[in-house]
This record gives C-alpha cells, sequence and structure tokens, in this order.
C-alpha cells in the first residue's frame, strides 16, 4: 500500500522534494470501520494551503511525515460496519493513498453513478462551490456581466456556464490561447482573455463596455487589480479563492492595492462575501444536485476532467495545477473500479 506524505513544508511553489512516497502496511479495520481501496483522487488548491504549517480557518495542516488530505473515491474493500458492505462504491477522504480506514461519519454512498470520477467535480464538491458562490451569493440577472477567472478549471468552468443559463453575459480569464479557444467555443462564454499576455486591464475593459456585475473571486493578484476599476455600483464579489497568493511567503511588492479596493467597496456599495463550500452541504447539496444532474445530462453544462494515471503522478499534477497546467479538474486515478 502507498501512500504520499508531506516530506517538507514548501517554501514558494512545492517542489516534488516536499513529498514522500512510501510503502506502508495495509491498515486493519476494527469493529464499525471500513477498510478503503482509494480509485481515483482530488487534487484542488486547497491543499497547497494544508501544507502551510498555520493551516486554514476551516481545516488543520496537513503533519510532516503524514500523508497529504483529499476527497476520494473509495471502494469498501472490508467491512466491519453494518452501514457499509465490501464491493460499495463512496465518496470519503482518504488522500493519498491507496487504503484508508473510515469509521463511516465521512462517506457518502455513490450507488451506481455512471462515471464516479464525477463526484469529485461536476457533481461535486467544485462544481457546488460554483453553484453556491454564484447563485447565492453572486445572483447575477439576465443581461448583466460576471467574470471569473481560472475559467476553465473545475469552479470557473461551471460558474461561467450557470452565469450564462441565468442569462448573463459572462467573459472568461484563462492561462493560454487553447484554454481560451475551449472557453468561448465549448464552454459558451461570451470573451475569454488570457491572462499570461500583456495589458489585461486595458483588455478586459475593452470585454466589459458594461462594467463588471459579478466578480467571481477565484484567483486574486493581477485579475483583482484588472476588475476592481471595472465594477459597477451594487456589484456583488463571491470570495472564493486566492490561488495566485498561495505560493506567496511574503506580501506581494507595492504599491498598496487595498486602500483603492476598500475605497471602490464603499463607493460603488460592493458587497463582498468570502465563503467555504463545507457550510452549505446541509442546506444546498441536494438542490446542486438535482439541478447540475439535469443540466450535465441536457448538454446545457459540460464539465471536462484533466485525469492522471497514477498516485506517483499526484505531486508532479499537484504542482501543475498551482502553475495552471491543468486542463478541467484534475483527478489522479490511482486504481481500477
Ligand atoms: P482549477 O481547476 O481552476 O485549477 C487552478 C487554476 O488556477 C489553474 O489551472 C490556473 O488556471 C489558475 N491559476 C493558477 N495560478 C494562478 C495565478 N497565479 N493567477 C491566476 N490564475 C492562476 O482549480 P479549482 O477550480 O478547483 O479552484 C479554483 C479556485 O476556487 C481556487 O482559488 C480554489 O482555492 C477555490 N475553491 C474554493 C472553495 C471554497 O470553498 N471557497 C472550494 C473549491 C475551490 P489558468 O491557467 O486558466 O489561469
Amino acid at each position: 500500500h502507498r501512500r504520499v506524505v508531506l516530506a517538507a513544508r514548501p517554501h514558494g511553489l512545492p517542489t516534488p522534494a516536499d513529498f514522500r512516497l512510501e510503502l506502508a502496511a495495509v491498515p486493519e479495520p476494527d469493529e464499525g470501520q471500513v477498510l478503503l481501496r482509494t480509485l481515483y483522487l482530488s487534487l484542488d488548491p486547497y491543499m497547497r494551503n494544508l501544507m502551510d504549517a498555520a493551516g486554514t480557518a476551516y481545516a488543520p495542516a496537513v503533519r510532516l511525515g503524514e500523508p497529504m488530505v483529499g476527497g476520494t473515491v473509495s471502494r469498501v474493500a472490508a467491512s466491519r460496519h453494518p452501514g457499509f458492505r465490501v464491493g460499495e462504491l463512496v465518496l470519503a477522504n482518504a488522500g493519498w493513498q491507496d487504503y484508508a480506514l473510515s469509521d463511516g461519519s465521512d462517506l457518502t454512498p455513490l450507488g451506481d453513478l455512471a462515471q464516479p470520477s464525477l463526484a469529485l467535480g461536476g457533481l461535486g464538491m467544485p462544481a457546488f462551490t460554483a453553484y453556491v458562490g454564484l447563485l447565492d451569493i453572486g445572483q447575477p440577472r439576465p443581461g448583466e456581466t460576471v467574470v471569473v477567472a481560472a475559467a476553465t478549471g473545475a469552479v470557473g468552468a461551471v460558474v461561467g456556464q450557470i452565469a450564462r443559463l441565468k442569462g448573463a453575459r459572462v467573459v472568461g480569464i484563462a492561462g493560454g490561447a487553447d484554454k481560451c479557444r475551449y472557453a468561448v467555443e465549448e464552454l459558451g462564454f461570451d470573451a475569454c482573455l488570457d491572462r499570461r499576455e500583456p495589458a489585461l486591464a486595458e483588455r478586459l475593459a475593452a470585454a466589459c463596455p458594461d462594467g463588471v456585475d459579478v466578480y467571481f473571486e477565484n484567483v486574486g493578484g493581477e485579475v483583482l487589480d484588472a476588475v476592481v476599476p471595472l465594477l459597477n455600483l451594487g456589484a456583488r464579489v463571491p470570495v472564493c479563492g486566492v490561488i495566485a497568493h498561495y505560493n506567496e511567503d511574503a506580501p506581494p511588492a507595492g504599491p498598496d492595492r487595498l486602500p483603492r479596493l476598500m475605497a471602490t467597496v464603499l463607493q460603488r456599495r460592493i458587497r463582498m462575501q468570502g465563503f467555504i463550500i463545507l457550510d452549505h452541504y446541509a442546506s444546498r447539496f441536494e438542490a446542486f444536485r438535482r439541478d447540475m444532474t439535469q443540466w450535465i445530462e441536457a448538454g446545457l453544462v459540460r464539465v471536462r476532467e484533466d485525469r492522471v494515471d497514477g498516485l506517483e503522478r499526484a505531486p508532479a499534477a499537484f504542482i501543475g495545477l498551482l502553475e495552471g497546467r491543468n486542463f478541467g479538474k484534475l483527478v489522479v486515478r490511482v486504481a481500477d473500479a
């Protein structure tokens, strides 16, 4: 049984040496526990935050020498729990390893989902994040302009497509020409700008002639700088993530943009609201699953998976995610169903 542990706390972008692939004995379930075999492992940006000693306000840091944490689609390999039978597929938190134990409290049965890995992406946490952040906080109205970066990623692609369904005009920002073409041609965005080309602020202003009504904040940094001057009166800014800052060891170089941001929030009556998706499962997950299943089946929302084969490739794939090398929801196939 292989597991990838945190070998060192990264400085800046993680390197392969911050992870270590180890062999360990397959654990034995106690009474009330199940043994899980990992089939698919989800790789997500928040994992970078959990590599830092401070962790986050909603989850503790991964300890040195312990397996990296992560959501998984797992198969019950052995069960001493009355609620789970061997062979069953579950959504779990088994982390970056072949096998893990669970007392069942964090498991969700997946039934016979045709594409189980969807439970980690298009029918799971990232798409749910898009749904709650956009609909409950962003509240786009027909004709309004919605801007989202990391536009072809697990969250951003769903934000843009739901915004289109609600009648908004959607401008994406993504890394590279291929991603931008995909956002427009396959996902139906009205426009998509390459964040790696110069003069982003000018190009964004040109692409948003009526200003910005909803800015779904996925990245921070230069994208936020470009959006702030365009925010309309009463704009909504769901603050979902700031991936451009996750690798920063020190505050970014000046000038200090905070006074301008605060003046904009104040004068233009902006509602900026952070949210952590964990808080919303009890109240909103069922509505999400119903709507999203329908949209996917009807071809109204497309979900793209970037699948990597083999647990040993997880570190490199995760580093790639932080550099924008993933194209769609990043998932590692750990074992065959
Ligand atoms: P993605 O699939 O979008 O992958 C990350 C993408 O971020 C990269 O592909 C890249 O896209 C972009 N990116 C990386 N570095 C930078 C940078 N320096 N500047 C701008 N863009 C960058 O990941 P997710 O969809 O899973 O996550 C998107 C955001 O949502 C993250 O900030 C994440 O932390 C947040 N999130 C928040 C949740 C919550 O509960 N609040 C839950 C889930 C996710 P590109 O090449 O196109 O620029």
